[in-house]
């Protein structure tokens, strides 16, 4: 037998609909603030995310899924949802529409990574992207549409990290200090960390490696670096948070994973998942469509991971809503009863009321157990005696109590009654 690629999952029904639970709330939240969603082609141009995440991240030096197509184009399933909305706005010219443009996506996600509990190799983002105000109340919004969000899913054990990793003026200077810092210690460092000495010494706070993370725990931080507007930028953010009551955390080791962030960035991370804790991440990108092309437009967002908010729901017992079951299953006994059963059942159904009957021609017995095991609220049974006086016998599966309905009173009893 085939069996499933490593780090894929498939989701069955007794799973789907905590999706579709977390999806629903994800739609909700965006609605409320105004955010029209969006989607994106599951490929793009390899070129884009090389160039839209950046050639000094995990994701596109070691992660991406690429391939050449049959006409030779290189090819990459997407490892994140940012850079294909990014691509949509500029190439759809929404930067010359209405301002600001509220976007949200539900998108797979593609990375080789090594799979573990809350990584996969392919898994789902909600992610919203704010594109076109510079102000610091994009970022506070986003931030407070992110927590509104985890509030909604019952999600309380949450600490929001909260950080500045400033602009092109006072950067150059960090990274500077950053070389300073880390020249010294070039020869204890990971390969990986030393391309991006380079290239972008940021990125050195984020290396997994234990003796990396040892070194980076002494380097200076960004925060004594900030340019004035950057500070008053990030000093704005951190009221308008205060202000409306969502609490957090400064923490200057928060870089996040890709290239182009400016200004804020910010993780929502748990404590109840193990080493992935992190269930939501974004910041400002104030270069990022400038650097695909567009015109140059201030944006703000985030993306949370689908399965890990599940995970992190589930390791701390909040519910999903209730598992779906048909409101009444109708069993029939001989030919005649299982025709009515049958007839309405369809009926039911065209009313609105969610209704299912046996086709495994089984006993009485059987179709009871399997009403029970899917969960049917209620039992309507229908044997040649009801036939004959034109009602069922409903059983309440929850109380056991039954009652006798009438055929013309089916719909009515179910839509109105219960
Ligand atoms: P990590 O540090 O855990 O690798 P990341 O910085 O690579 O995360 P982002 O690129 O910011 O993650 O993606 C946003 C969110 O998507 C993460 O916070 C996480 O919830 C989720 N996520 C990222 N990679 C995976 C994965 N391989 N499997 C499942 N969820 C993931
Ligand atoms: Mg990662």
């Amino acid at each position: 037998m085939v069996t499933i690629p490593k780090g894929t999952k498939d989701v069955l029904p007794s799973d789907s609909y905590r999706f579709q639970y977390v999806e629903q709330k994800a739609g909700a939240v965006a609605a409320r603030y105004a955010f029209r969603e969006v989607r994106t082609p599951t490929f793009e141009h390899t070129e884009l995310f090389c160039r839209g995440v950046g050639d000094t991240t995990d994701i596109v030096n070691k992660e991406m899924y690429t391939f050449l197509d049959k006409g030779d184009r290189s090819i990459t399933l997407k490892p994140e949802g940012t850079a294909g909305v990014a691509r949509l706005f500029i190439e759809n010219g929404l930067q010359n529409s209405a301002l600001p443009a509220k976007l949200y996506y539900i998108t797979p996600a593609f990375r080789y990574e090594r799979p573990q509990a809350g990584r996969l190799r392919e898994f789902h983002q909600f992610g919203v992207e704010f594109f076109g105000s510079a102000s610091p109340d994009a970022d506070a919004e986003v931030i407070l549409l992110a927590d509104d969000f985890l509030k909604d899913l019952g999600i309380e054990d949450v600490e929001l990290n909260l950080n500045s990793i400033g602009c092109k003026h006072c950067r150059p200077k960090y990274n500077e200090a950053l070389r300073d810092y880390f020249r010294p210690h070039l020869g204890e460092l990971c390969e990986t960390c030393r391309t991006r000495f380079e290239k972008n010494p940021l990125r050195m706070l984020d290396c997994k490696e234990t003796r990396c993370h040892e070194i980076a725990a002494n380097a200076p931080l960004i925060t004594d670096y900030l340019c004035e507007e950057c500070k008053e930028h990030f000093e704005t953010v951190k009221e308008l948070l205060r202000e409306a009551g969502v609490s957090f955390r400064l923490n200057p080791n928060i870089v996040r994973g890709l290239d182009y962030y400016s200004k804020t960035v910010f993780e929502f991370v748990s404590t109840a998942i193990g080493a992935q804790g992190t269930v939501l991440g974004g910041g400002r990108y104030d270069t990022l469509i400038e650097h695909l092309g567009g015109n140059p437009t201030p944006a703000v967002g985030f993306a949370a991971g689908i399965e890990r908010l599940i995970l992190l729901m589930q390791n701390t017992g909040i519910p999903f809503g209730e598992e779906p079951a048909v409101t009444v299953y109708l069993a029939g006994m001989d030919e005649a009863s299982r025709k009515k059963a049958f007839a309405l059942c369809a009926a039911l159904r065209k009313a609105g009321v969610a209704a299912d009957t046996d086709h495994m021609n089984r006993s009485l017995k059987a179709q009871f157990k399997y009403a029970g095991k899917t969960g049917a609220k209620f039992v309507a049974t229908i044997g040649s005696n009801e036939l004959e006086h034109g009602f069922m016998t409903v059983k309440n599966m929850t109380s056991s109590a039954s009652e006798n309905v009438s055929f013309e009173n089916a719909v009515d009893y179910f839509t109105k009654g219960v």
